[in-house]
């Protein structure tokens, strides 16, 4: 075991702190990270602050972060898929048996054993918890370290890690491409990995947003037009003609006006995770045959698929770079939906304290 320094809160209601944790010695398939750049995902924000407590309530002292990116320092003897010196990746999971149906087919995130990158129990005892990327380094199975292609800015890639593969994922399974009009609900993190991914999959997309202000950003990212959600008559206008819409809003709204944005056999999917469950009205399913579903983050074998095509596409996120000092700053503009369009710790701020 070894001492890593880390950002943790040690309530809800307290603010993120300095802090050191436990993290094991590398050994068998085990890869050490030197964490450079850790994105802030909104979930970092719920989790912190307890909003998920009736579906998984937060374990104290908590240490968030699952957009890891940085460089290996060491591996265990079993190591084949990395070595010391290259750069990896860590997202939301850091542990699974990988023998379950879900894990043989690549969904380790339907896994009823997986272990989140923060929050989850630690099976190897080192601490009560999982305890996330706001530290120094981190130490996991080989099998959840990603690849990251040399093309690509870091401070960007970070957030691939959650906010890429969580957009990716679900616009992939239903098959975004050519000839589909698609929305992305919600221009913050996440929102703005979907317009990059619906475009460059070659759909017609269309951003819908509760921020003017985001109007020339949304079409800069790849958006072809943007829709104001709280004027009616914009909102009037579009109704009925979507093929596919994402939502990725981190707050409480109503959904059911984005299910009336659909075409008959439309679907709308979630990822947006907001603390209070959503209404819904059965009439804005039925007239149209219309479904809703949710997804969460994606398997390893499509997060590594999905780094390459961003390589290969050269996407990133777009990214403010804070020092991790400026954590709890950052979790105040989060809610104020200021951030454009994700907040991208630069880790050697830790290292400096
Ligand atoms: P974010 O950067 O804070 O973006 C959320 C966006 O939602 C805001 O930029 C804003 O966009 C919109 N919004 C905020 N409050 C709103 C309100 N009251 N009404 C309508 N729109 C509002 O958050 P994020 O990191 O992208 O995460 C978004 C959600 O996805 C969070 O709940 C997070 O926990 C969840 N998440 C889920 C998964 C998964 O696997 N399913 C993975 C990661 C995150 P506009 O300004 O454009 O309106
Ligand atoms: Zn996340």
């Amino acid at each position: 075991m070894y001492k890593s320094k880390a950002y943790s809160a040690a309530s809800a209601t307290s603010p993120l702190a300095s802090d050191t944790i436990p993290r094991r010695e590398p050994t068998g398939r085990d890869v050490q990270i030197e964490i450079l750049f850790c994105g802030v995902c909104h979930s970092d924000l719920h989790y912190a602050r307890d909003e998920w407590h009736s579906v998984m309530p937060t374990v104290y002292p908590c240490v968030p972060g699952h957009e890891i990116v940085g460089r290996v320092t060491k591996v265990g003897s079993a190591v084949t898929k990395l070595k010391v010196g290259d750069l990896a990746g860590v997202g939301c999971l850091v542990d699974a048996d990988l023998s379950c149906p879900h894990c043989k087919e690549g969904h380790e995130q339907f896994s009823p054993t997986q272990v989140m990158t923060y929050g989850s129990l630690d099976k190897h005892g080192t601490a009560p918890v999982t305890y996330g990327g706001y530290s120094e380094s981190i130490v996991v199975d080989e099998h959840f370290a990603l690849r990251i292609p040399a093309n690509l800015n870091l401070a960007g890639v970070a957030p691939l890690l959650c906010a890429g593969i969580t957009t990716y994922s679900p616009l992939r399974h239903w098959k975004v491409g050519p000839g589909q009009k698609v929305g992305i609900v919600g221009l913050g993190g996440l929102g703005h990995m979907g317009v990059k991914f619906a475009r460059a999959f070659g759909a017609h997309v269309v951003v819908f947003t509760t921020s003017p202000g985001k109007k020339d950003d949304a079409l800069r990212l790849g958006a072809h037009e943007v829709v104001l959600s709280r004027n009616a008559d914009e909102m009037a206008k579009h109704a009925g003609t979507f093929d596919f819409i994402l939502d990725a809003v981190s707050a409480p709204h109503d959904i059911n006006a984005y299910l009336h944005q659909l075409k008959a056999d439309g679907h709308l999917a979630l990822v947006g995770a907001p603390e209070k469950p959503f209404e819904i009205s059965s009439f804005a399913l039925l007239f149209g045959r219309k479904s809703l579903s949710g997804s969460i983050i994606g398997g390893l074998a499509e997060t590594q698929e999905m780094l390459d095509f961003c390589g290969e596409h050269n996407i990133t996120s777009d990214v403010e770079i804070i020092p991790i000092q400026k954590i709890n700053e950052a979790y105040e503009r989060l809610l104020k939906g200021d951030v454009k369009y994700r907040f991208s710790l630069d880790m050697a701020s830790l290292k400096a304290e």
